[in-house]
Formats: structure tokens, sequence, C-alpha cells
């Protein structure tokens, strides 16, 4: 006997993080943390091994009364004011002049699964990156879709052809295409597009477009740890070229951009070629909204406009340390590997490290031999992640040349 619905997969969760930071931690307790290397954890951690919260960001939100943390949100879609910032913080700086709306979400992860279960019915195929962040699938399952994957890599580019093909053979049984692109910074192998690539995938929606109505599912939970900022968000401009068929949802998430993961505040942006192609969706993601999370933390938006605006320098400074902190980390780590010839996935920026084991069986027997030495990482498909978000300095440094011999070793 069942009491839960009839058509939702009932096999727990594996959460492939959770129970291997736990096995970090129990390390740490039996031979002392100086003798663990735990790259497991993917929050920003400093250099002392404590997660990292923006003094710009609590502060802030310490100070705010108690009775705005009480209330409600001023609307279901959000605060008009933390609308109107996301769009100012993600879009504007970029130029793209597309019609937009923005409804605040429970984090990224909620703008993701609006997304999800409002774009496609049950039975259709979202498409995915080969490698990708687990939430993506688990969202799918839970919307009873089909998912097809693209593989992301030729030689040290993207993949476009597999892009193609994958959406060329979904179009063949679907009447619309919804594809998940997480750039820049890709969780986990921290690939991001270049602008060439970017306006290749444009004109390629724009051609399936013509068959079909489009949906480019863009996460961008990690842009604000991008290495050239100032740049970060040129390449929505290549979305001006957008057709009357092609629509973007931007998946925007506080969590990491002010270290807030528990807040849960974030957004989806809307961009289309007109008004009335972005009020459609937004008219069923309003009302899902409502139907599902009501609203987001009326404080956490407000402290995201506070943060974005009035304190922009003294955040934008703080972060800047970091993001230059997890560049001197995730420098030492590719460099030593390409000294000693391991394998990673092209890395540009971002909070992991993928180390290439593109045979899972292989790449099980080489995370428990990480293990037995006390190199704790996670497991992704055909993958070894390493955070170099939460690694120090210190404990990133021989690394790479440690796990190498390792992998000689099996
Ligand atoms: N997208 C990616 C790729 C992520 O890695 C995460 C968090 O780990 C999210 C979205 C969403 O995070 P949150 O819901 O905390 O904003």
């Amino acid at each position: 006997m069942s009491f839960v619905k009839s058509k939702v997969n009932t096999t727990p969760i594996e959460d492939t993080v959770f129970a291997i930071v736990k096995k970090a931690k129990e390390a740490k307790a039996a031979v002392g943390a100086e003798n663990v290397v735990d790259a497991t954890i993917g929050s920003l951690y400093n250099e002392e091994g404590t997660i990292v919260a923006f003094d710009s960001v609590f502060t802030p939100y310490n100070n705010i009364p108690k009775e705005t943390k009480a209330a409600y949100a001023g609307s279901f879609v959000g605060n008009d004011s933390f609308r109107d910032q996301v769009y100012n913080w993600v879009v504007k700086p970029s130029g793209c002049s597309l019609a937009h709306s923005v409804i605040a979400t429970p984090g990224g992860t909620g703008a993701v699964a609006i997304t999800l279960s409002e774009i496609l019915d049950e039975g259709e195929t979202v498409i995915l990156p080969e490698i990708a962040w687990g939430s993506y699938k688990l969202m799918a399952t839970m919307d009873n879709l089909n998912v097809k994957t693209y593989s992301l890599f030729e030689g040290d580019h993207f993949n476009l052809t597999s892009f193609k093909e994958t959406c060329q053979e979904v179009m063949k049984t679907q009447k619309k295409l919804l594809m998940i692109i997480n750039d820049p910074c890709h969780n986990p192998t921290g690939y991001s597009l270049t602008i060439e690539e970017w306006k290749e995938v444009v004109a390629f929606l724009n051609e399936c477009g013509k068959q079909v109505p489009v949906v480019l599912l863009n996460d961008i939970a990690y842009i604000d740890y991008a290495y050239d900022l100032p740049h970060s968000r040129d390449y929505m401009a290549t979305f001006d070229a957008f057709s009357e068929n092609v629509m973007a949802v931007i998946a925007f998430s506080c969590s990491k951009a002010l270290t807030s993961y528990g807040l849960r505040c974030g957004a989806a942006v809307l961009l289309g070629k007109t008004q009335e192609i972005v009020r459609g969706v937004e008219i069923v993601f309003e009302k899902a909204a409502r139907a599902t999370w009501s609203n987001v933390p009326n404080a956490a938006m407000d402290n995201f406009t506070y943060v974005t605006t009035e304190n922009y320098d003294t955040y934008m400074k703080e972060k800047a340390y970091y993001v230059d902190l997890l560049k001197q980390r995730s420098d030492i780590f590719t460099s030593e590997a390409d000294a000693c010839g391991l394998a990673y996935y092209p890395y540009k920026e971002g909070f992991f490290v993928t180390v290439k084991i593109e045979d899972n069986a292989l790449r099980d027997r080489y995370h428990e031999a990480l293990m037995a030495q006390h190199i704790y990482t996670v497991k992704v498909n055909k993958g070894i992640r390493v955070a170099v978000c939460s690694l120090s300095v210190d404990k990133t440094k021989g690394l790479a040349k440690r796990m190498k011999d390792i992998l000689n070793s099996l």
C-alpha cells in the first residue's frame, strides 16, 4: 500500500554530497583536521575553515526591524524594489533591451523548479548538460519529465554540435524546447561560454524557434564569482537577437552572491521579444508561486536591495577579496594538475574544478581510493568534483599531485 500519489518515483534521494561531508567530518574527528583534505562543501569557506557570511550582508540584515522580518512580502511575485533591483543587477549592465519581468523565488532552486514545472507538460523532455547540478534531474523526475543530455565539451570548448543534435532530436517528437545552460561558472566544471559561443547558441535557438517555441533556462547561480566581473553579463546582450519564438528565463540566486544560502532568496528573470510574451509566462509563474511557496522572505529581498545599492562599495570590496581567494585556490589546483598531467574539465571560473574520469566505474574506485587517503571529494557524472570554494590555499597545495598519484596506483 502506498499513501503517496501513484505517479511519483519513491526511491529515496541518494544525497551524494551530504553523505561524504559526514565521512569527512568523521575523519577529521578521528585523525585530526590537519590530516584531512575536505573538498566536499559547496559553500564559500574562509582560510580558517569556516563558512563565509559577509559582514556587508549580515550587519544590515541584523539591523532590519523585526516587524519587517515578520511581514509577508509586498506581493506573490516579490517586493517591487527587489524586482527592479534584480533586473538592474543581473541584466541591465549587459545592455540587453528585451522586454522583461522579475519574479522572486526561494533561491535559484525556486526559479529553476518553477520553470521546469510550468513550461513543460508531464511526459515531455527537458534538455540538460550531461555533467550538471544534481537537482535538475531530481526536479525533472518529480515533474514526471524525461531528460535528454548534451555533452558539454568538444576538446576544451562548449560542445555546440552535441547541444544542437540533442535539441534536434527532442524536436522530432516534441512541440516545445526547454534547455538548461548553467553559465557562467558552470557547476561543477567551472566552464563559461565565450560571447562567440553564446552568439551561436542564440542563432541556433532562433532556427529551432522556426519550428517550436523555445525557452532557454540560463542558471546563473555563481555569476557574481566570475573572474572578469565587469564583463560577466555581456553575453546577455546576445539575447537581443531572439526571435518572437524564443525566450529566456534567467535563474538568479542570492545564496552565493550574498553568502546567504539559508535566507532562500532568488529570482526568475523573464526575457522576451515583447511584453505580451513575457506577460504570458509571468501570469502562470505568479500563480505557481502563490500555489507553492506563496511568497519569498520579505527581509531577505529588502536586504538584497540595500546591499547592492546603498552598501554597494563595501559589499563589492568584501566579495572581491573572496573572488580573488577563489582564483588563488583554483590557479594552484589547475596549474599543479597541468604540471603532473591530472586531467580536468575546462575550468575558467567558479566554485568547483572537476577532475575528468569518463569511466564512472573507475571514478567510483578512484573516489574510494581518495577517501582511503583522507581526500574527500564529490562524485559527479564522469568526474570528481573538487570544491575549491571551501578548500584553503594550504590544503590546495600539493593536492593535484596526490590525486594524480592515487589515480596512477589504481
Ligand atoms: N543552480 C546551481 C547550479 C547550484 O549549484 C545551486 C546551488 O547549489 C543553485 C542553482 C540554487 O541554489 P539556491 O537555491 O540556494 O539559490
